[in-house]
């Protein structure tokens, strides 16, 4: 492993503050048009989201890391009768608050619920940084991570993963600055799959000012079988560090992404701040309730998760074995470094119905979906990497 030297500031040039703003996005095929209205400069130079491409009927849709199961009875039941959507919901969501509580062994004030994870990422960014502060994280790691920072008004610090795709964890304690008041650790890491081991976290951690928050994203972890790898709950519990919050959630493991529902666990001074930035009842009745149906068929899910671990196993072994470099899979995704490759190889997977997650110029994510996803998946892949010159760094050495 050959760690790269610590990039801080390198954000894509689109995101440079340095950059002149274009005055509004691109919204046809003539090009920019701008807003009736001034937009701020970095909300306007943001690329609107786009979402993994929905598949066809016969498809197979493995570009948005969803649970390919369908919902338990008891989630349906659950959602069936929840119908009083006159009314507002709990505005703490409490018995969920207190069931993860129970559950985790915290205070329910150390437990905070948001309408998935991603809405308490983008809460503790406004809760902690704005204009002329820094928010440090891996590149590339989770999507969502650069504009949230930039909604807040703060500045994205990207640090380049080492070679085999992990954090380089050193050279984010490094790029940490007295401007810094976040750094974000995504493990296993969105999209590339590899996790922080605790021992690793730890020593982390001890760099770090104590007055830095740090967000420990786990939308994964349920998915985790990798010995040795960090758990938020394992580091809340034991080394009870006040600055660091674990972020998961319902969208993945439990199967519950169309209803929006992930949780913080952390110092409930933190998580204060988090509801105080938060909008107000956005996580609905239905959530709620198809949350705690779900934790009261955990053990029934976690048996689900076990059987897409083992298939991701199964599918990070068979592309290693077909010439493909896969670097460690811990989530329920593996990621393929296409490189400059990446686009032509992501329609070859589209042709024969697998739609994956493809980033230009860097590689593609694919999520491991359903039992009969697999082998295709690995049919296709097998001709793909053929197509591959020889030293190109999606392949397996020799
Ligand atoms: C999917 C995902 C999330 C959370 O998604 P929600 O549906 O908003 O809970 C958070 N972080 C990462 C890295 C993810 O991939």
């Amino acid at each position: 492993m050959i760690p790269r030297a610590a990039a801080a500031h390198t954000v894509p040039s689109r995101l440079r503050r340095t950059r002149a703003p274009r005055l509004g996005r691109v919204t046809d095929e003539q090009g920019p048009r701008p807003a009736p209205v001034r937009i701020r400069p970095e909300i306007a130079a943001l690329p609107p989201y786009r979402q993994g491409k929905q598949a066809g009927a016969d498809a197979f849709k493995l570009s948005s890391n969803e649970n390919p199961f369908d919902p338990l009875p008891g989630v349906v039941e659950a959602l069936r009768a929840t119908v009083a959507v006159n009314r507002y919901p709990d505005a703490t969501a409490s018995r969920l608050r207190h069931r993860l509580a129970t559950r985790f062994g915290v205070d329910p004030d150390g437990v905070h619920i948001g309408a998935g994870s991603v809405s308490i990422l983008a809460q503790l960014m406004l809760a902690v940084s704005g204009p002329g502060d820094e928010i440090v994280y891996a590149w590339r790691s989770f999507e969502a991570y650069p504009g949230l920072v930039l909604i807040a008004g703060a500045t994205p610090v990207e640090v380049p993963l080492t070679e085999d795709a992990r954090h380089d964890l050193p050279a984010m304690a490094a790029a940490v600055t007295d401007r810094t008041r976040a750094v974000i650790v995504c493990s296993p890491n969105n999209p590339t799959g590899t996790a922080v081991t605790h021992d690793e976290f730890e020593q982390f951690v001890a760099s770090v000012p104590k007055d830095v928050l740090i967000i420990l994203d786990e939308a994964y972890a349920e998915f985790v079988t990798a010995p040795g790898s960090v758990d938020g709950m394992r580091v809340l519990g034991v080394s009870r560090h006040p600055n660091v919050v674990a972020l998961r959630t319902f969208s993945k493991a439990f199967g519950l992404a169309g209803l929006r529902v992930g949780y913080a666990i952390g110092d409930s001074r933190i998580l204060d701040a988090a509801r105080s930035t938060s909008i107000p009842l956005s996580v609905t009745a239905q959530a709620e309730e198809a949350a705690l149906a779900s934790l009261a068929a955990e053990s029934e899910l976690l048996e689900r998760v076990r059987h897409i671990s083992a298939r991701r196993d199964a599918l990070a072994a068979g592309l290693r074995q077909a010439g493909w470099r896969v670097p460690d899979a811990q989530g329920n995704f593996v990621w393929l470094p296409t490189g400059a490759d990446t686009l032509a190889a992501a329609a070859a997977f589209e042709e024969e119905g697998l739609i994956v997650r493809p980033f230009a110029g860097e590689g593609m994510r694919i999520s491991v979906g359903e039992e009969e996803s697999v082998e295709k998946v690995l049919r296709i892949a097998a001709s793909v990497v053929q197509t591959l010159p020889e030293a190109h760094a999606g392949r397996a050495l020799a």
